[in-house]
């Protein structure tokens, strides 16, 4: 085994930390990579303080990370699809049981038996797998990633998990150019929503409860800007959206983007509020309408969402920061203080 520096929790009340982790020798199949940086999720925040219990609860120390961009450093014998120096990613799976049909369907995010970048039982070491804010990591080269050599690395790594949370269910619902989509909030997530949107060649409207986040959006690449809580302007909306992506974790009103949509149209949440929100049937039966959930993607479809940020120069906006403000950064994130996401330079680690 090799011991390798981290930054982890040791209890859902304590601050990250220094300290020294184990990551595995590489077997044949192993990709070994430096990490140069890794984004910030809300997910690493809910783990961190033990915020899914009821789901999956977490065990301590805890190591999160999982929109890791590094390079590789050593392979294993059978590895055939890396070789050392290659620019690489890891996003929130790290293994999966390459057999059930979730998996020959390149669907490997909803395989029972997956095995997410941290807080998953670990099949080589036992304990829980150990993600991303560490020095390096030893992954399945099937769960390695290519990233394009032309893109900035720290807006490149945010693209592991808010990238790909974004880019697969506007493929899935089929967003191309002529169609009207709508990114409800703009965060972490609905930032790249509205990118990929623009660059799929959709018309892009944004919602936001806050009208100084107006000029941002159409920095993104916005055509149109709504104020949520102004019903007129919501109302001139009704009845038009082919697809809209809601981002939004906190409590609110299903219903009033549901009234959005146009015949067959499509809502798809990709946050998880905590609390069950209600929903009009009727406003689901008219225009046929639907309403759907989003799990980042698979292996296959990351590598393709990488690809088409490459060829269309899409990264996060990030704010970098050193490891030792990580739990400065936490603070800061649950005031929606970052545009848009934080991304550790991960050389800062090796000051510890
Ligand atoms: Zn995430
Ligand atoms: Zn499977």
């Amino acid at each position: 085994m090799n011991e390798t520096k981290a930054y982890s929790a040791a209890s859902a009340t304590s601050p990250l930390a220094s300290t020294t982790i184990s990551r595995r020798e590489t077997t044949e199949r192993d990709v070994q990579i430096e990490i140069l940086f890794c984004g910030i999720c809300h997910s690493d925040l809910h783990t961190v303080r033990d915020e899914w219990s009821s789901v999956m609860a977490t065990t301590y120390p805890c190591v999160p990370g999982h929109e890791i961009v590094g390079r590789v450093t050593g392979i294993g014998s059978a590895v055939t699809k890396f070789k050392p120096g290659d620019l690489v990613g890891v996003g929130c799976l790290v293994d999966s049981d390459h057999t059930c049909s979730q998996c020959s369907d390149g669907l490997e995010q909803f395989c029972h038996n997956a095995t997410f970048t941290y807080n998953s039982p670990d099949k080589h070491l036992g304990g829980v797998t150990y993600g991303g804010y560490s020095e390096s990591i030893v992954v399945d080269e099937s769960f390695v990633l290519r990233v394009p050599t032309t893109l900035d690395l720290a807006g490149a790594a945010p693209l592991l998990c808010a990238g790909i949370t974004t880019y697969s269910p506007m493929r899935h619902w089929g967003v191309t150019a002529g169609k009207k989509v709508g990114v409800v909030g703009i965060g972490g997530l609905g930032h790249m929503g509205v990118k990929f949107a623009r660059a799929f060649g959709a018309h892009v409207v944004v919602f936001t409860t806050s009208p100084s986040k107006k000029d941002d959006a159409f920095r993104l690449g916005a055509h149109e800007v709504v104020i949520s809580t102004n019903a007129d302007k919501m109302e001139q909306h009704a009845g038009t959206f082919d697809f809209i992506l809601d981002t939004i974790a906190a409590e609110h009103d299903l219903n009033a983007y549901i009234n959005l949509l146009a015949r067959d149209g499509n809502l798809t949440l990709v946050g998880a509020p905590e609390q069950p929100l209600p929903v009009a049937g009727f406003g689901l039966l008219f225009g046929r309408r639907s309403l759907s959930g989003s799990l980042i993607g698979g292996i296959a479809e990351t590598q393709e969402m990488l690809d088409f940020c490459g060829e269309h120069g899409i990264t996060a906006d990030v704010e970098v920061i050193p490891i030792q403000r990580i739990n400065e950064a936490y603070e800061r994130m649950l005031r929606s203080d970052v545009k848009y996401r934080f991304s550790i330079d991960m050389s800062s680690l090796k000051a510890e």
